[in-house]
């Protein structure tokens, strides 16, 4: 299929390693949120009312192709949470995509909508499908599949997807459409990250990458280190990857490698990134033999890039990239998760002892939820704000979300992505204390 790909939202590398399968995402996702238990010393039944997922839907989906074939899929939806407001969290397409990936990613939404304090729970979607064999048409019959057979589990007060790795502005125009069509009302809050010709938020396209920018410019603050000149290696050139570059390097940042799918490309001097996504756009979203244009050398083995010597390192990619295996080959000062789960805990572990300073992906990639967030009370009022406002409010939330996170790193003695859970679970069990059970 031709237009998805491209814009996926942390897309792009996906297939670099097929790693992120063999590990459990979710049983990551238990370790991180009980080693936060643990320190806050939580009671049974606090946890009982926070940690499991509320609702889990698998779909079978048969949708019918080009050809006259009828080819059935399979998808997910699960709803982590719904205490502090709606289930809210994006679908992806990729054919690796498991239940367990799943459920894992719905967590982190959850703990991540907590931690930027915007008022809704945590939830992720999943259809498990190749897009790139896909025609335009395949896709957008699946699409509208997909919402359909979920129409009476989702709504602006009940469940909001948005774009992930693979989906994008249109798919979401798709999914809007059915909904709307299904109930015979214009119903835009349903979904967010959708265009802007019906009913999208200005910034919602760059605002996972903005969000990460901003907890850089808080980090490079708190470290004393200057973002000017920093060296920057980025794993994934999808929405998240490609847009963090654009935006460091405008910042005077020096990108010395970057990689999709197709490989790795490394520039010591610093990569041309207006070229790199130029290319990007010329290539069906890829990176494909971005070598030739003599802007880079491809790299042996793209794995590498996360073992260079870099002030910054952004996996911005799919889960279980940086592990306990090539941790102790990690060189850079910080790192950046704009991707979901790219560190497993043994990863977290090696790079804890040596200090690098790690932000967290519920913190440092919350940025897409947070326009998120915008455009779906953009849509609830009907008034649309001027992208200055979103980028002003973006930043305010991700500044107050560092800080709170870093003070808890400080006050419980414990690294960035305990002290962020922590932040999360405080604010969680405060709602459902409040809420209580209802029968
Ligand atoms: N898929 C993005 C994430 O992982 C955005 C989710 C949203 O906007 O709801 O945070």
């Amino acid at each position: 299929m031709s237009g998805t790909r491209k814009d996926g939202e942390q897309g792009g590398s996906q297939g670099v390693t097929r790693r992120h399968m063999t590990l459990s995402a979710y049983d990551n996702a238990m370790t991180q949120f009980d080693q936060a238990i643990k320190v806050l010393g939580l009671k049974p039944n606090q946890v009982a009312m926070i940690k499991d997922p509320r609702k889990v839907i698998i779909l079978t989906l048969p949708v019918r192709m080009d050809d006259g074939r009828i080819e059935v899929f399979t998808a997910y939806r699960v709803q982590h949470s719904i205490v502090r407001g709606p289930a809210k969290g994006g679908v992806r397409y990729h054919q690796d995509v498991t239940l367990d990936e799943v459920k894992a990613l719905a967590l982190w939404m959850t703990m991540k909508c907590a931690v930027v304090d915007i008022p809704f729970g945590g939830g992720k979607g999943g259809i498990v499908v190749d897009p790139t064999r896909l025609s335009r048409s395949e896709l957008e019959n699946l699409s509208r599949r997909y919402f359909a057979a979920l129409a009476d589990d989702i709504g602006p007060d009940q469940d909001v997807p948005a774009p992930d790795v693979n989906t994008n502005a249109q798919v979401m125009a798709w999914f809007m459409d059915t909904y709307s069509m299904h109930f015979k009302r214009h119903l835009p809050a349903v979904v967010t990250g959708k265009p802007l010709q019906v009913g999208g938020s200005r910034g919602r396209d760059i605002a996972t990458a903005q969000g990460v920018v901003f907890c850089l410019e808080e980090a490079a603050d708190h470290l004393k280190m200057d973002l000017k000149g920093a060296t920057v290696a980025i794993q994934g050139f999808g929405n998240a990857g490609a847009n963090a570059a654009r935006l460091l390097a405008e910042k005077g940042a020096r990108i010395v490698a970057i990689s999709d799918v197709t490989g790795g490309y490394q520039n010591d001097a610093g990569i041309d990134v207006e070229a790199a996504i130029a290319w990007k756009k010329e290539h069906n979203g890829l990176l494909t033999r971005f070598e030739t244009s003599k802007k880079a050398k491809a790299m042996k083995n793209p794995m590498q890039l996360l073992e260079l010597p870099v002030d910054i390192l952004i996996p911005a990619a799919l889960e279980n990239q940086i592990t306990g295996e090539n941790a102790p080959r990690v060189r850079a000062r910080v790192v950046a998760e704009a991707a979901n789960g790219p560190c497993t805990p043994d990863a977290d572990e090696v790079l804890n002892a040596k200090g690098t300073f790690i932000i967290p992906d519920i913190l440092c990639n919350a940025g897409g939820v947070t326009v998120s967030y915008f455009e779906w009370v953009q849509n609830r009022v009907g008034f649309y704000w001027p992208l200055e406002q979103v980028i002003q409010e973006l930043r305010r939330v991700m500044a107050t979300s560092f800080h709170a996170v870093l003070d808890a790193s400080i006050q419980y003695k414990v690294p960035m992505r305990v002290a962020a859970f922590i932040v999360a679970i405080n604010r969680l069990t405060a709602a459902a204390e409040l809420r209580g059970l209802y029968a």
